[in-house]
């Protein structure tokens, strides 16, 4: 099952992290890029489609920049991320044109994900480069990336643009050999896991906070990005980038590195790419506390959320915001696109929806979530 996974896998996700391809002291590894550049040709040849994500504009920048240390500030990194972009995709034209392979860069903050109309520009531009057989090269868009934009890590990004295109695998390849029982660094009997089943609060815990110098995420990210790509049906693979021609190998049934098997079926179409966007792209603004009337027309009814069933909210949110649903005991179970802010909505909670005119003023909606907007948990 894990093989077949990744030799059918038409289309691939392949993030690279920062130490593969650059180091502060020395910059970008020019020999790695060339390596891991053959190597990612190798796999598209195979008629596979490949989108790179990558790391490293950073720790280029540190040292075209000569900064001392990795940048403490948002705005350092942000000059350090501006001054290495341009020499990481340069390279990676480079290299990429001595094989005949074109490709592109692209940019991304989290807000253009957000934006729905954004988040389909984004996936129709990325998957018109694939047909003119370019590989798309994204990185996330750090200039402009203040706190609230961001994706923060590009484990991070590279889960949320294998659901931009849906992909069929997603491999993360840091320095690492893949998940280990322990720490191998401070264990020396940590033994490598070949295959994720589901990702439980065990494995979540086991990875710790462990993170190289130079990177941002560290296997707590790498995790996440599995654990989402994995509900969405897409499996992950984390392999060790160091190692010469193993990601091609991987392709001809060779086993390395840890495997996540995805935790629903791989058919990815049990839920529409809207619903799938509301459900794993948009970050909650607030909450909102349900009677347990609502959460049982919510969960079992297949009804809209009305303000008769709401008693509290949390929060500041805008019409057009996600908000999480949550039942008397605080467990999310619901999140959706809410109607009104969260000021209305304080204003007509609890209330029938006839009183809403009377509260408010003639609004275009009665529903405060419609049902076509709302994501059960
Ligand atoms: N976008 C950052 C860079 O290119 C990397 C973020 C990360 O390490 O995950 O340097």
């Amino acid at each position: 099952m894990r093989t077949q996974l990744i030799t059918e896998a038409k289309r691939v996700v392949v993030k690279i992290g920062s130490s593969l391809v650059a180091s502060p002291k020395d910059g970008l590894r020019l020999e790695h890029i060339d390596r891991l550049v053959k190597e990612l040709c190798e796999v598209r040849q195979t008629t596979r489609e490949v989108v790179l994500v990558s790391s490293g504009a950073i720790v280029a920048g540190i040292e075209k920049l000569g900064l001392k240390a990795y940048p403490g500030t948002l705005t350092l990194k942000q000059a350090a991320a501006a001054a290495g972009q341009s020499q990481l995709i340069h390279s990676y034209e480079h290299a990429f044109h001595k094989l005949g392979q074109k490709v592109a860069q692209v940019l991304l903050t989290h807000q253009d994900l957000a934006n729905r109309k954004r988040f389909l520009n984004a996936r129709h531009t990325l998957t018109t480069l694939l047909t003119l057989d370019v590989i798309p090269i994204i990185n996330e868009n750090d200039t402009v990336s203040v706190e609230e934009i961001r994706f923060g890590d590009n484990d991070s990004l590279a889960g949320q643009v294998a659901q931009l295109v849906d992909a069929d695998l997603l491999i993360i390849l840091s320095d690492v050999d893949g998940l280990f029982t322990q720490d191998p660094r401070l264990d020396p009997t940590a033994t490598l896991i070949p295959s994720v089943q589901t990702i439980t609060p065990d494995i979540e815990r086991g990875a710790g906070t462990s993170r190289s110098q130079e990177s941002t995420g560290g296997m707590v990210t790498k995790i996440q990005a599995a654990k989402l790509v994995g509900s969405m049906g897409i499996p992950t693979l984390l392999l060790n980038g160091e190692i010469p021609n193993l990601m091609p190998h991987i392709f001809n049934g060779h086993l390395a590195g840890t495997f996540f098997f995805p935790r629903t079926d791989p058919s990815k179409n049990s839920q529409s790419s809207r619903k799938q966007w509301i459900r794993y792209t948009l970050r909650p603004k607030g909450h909102i506390l349900l009677d347990a009337g609502a959460v049982d027309a919510l969960t079992h009814r297949g009804k809209s959320l009305l303000p008769s069933g709401i008693i509290a909210i949390r929060g500041d949110f805008w019409p057009g915001d996600l908000v999480k649903c949550t039942n008397e005991t605080g467990k999310a179970f619901a999140q959706g696109l809410v109607n009104f802010s969260a000021t209305d909505l304080r204003k007509i909670m609890g209330a029938q929806t006839e009183k809403i005119g009377e509260i408010l003023g003639n609004q275009e909606y009665e529903e405060v979530i419609h049902r076509d907007n709302l994501v059960l948990l």
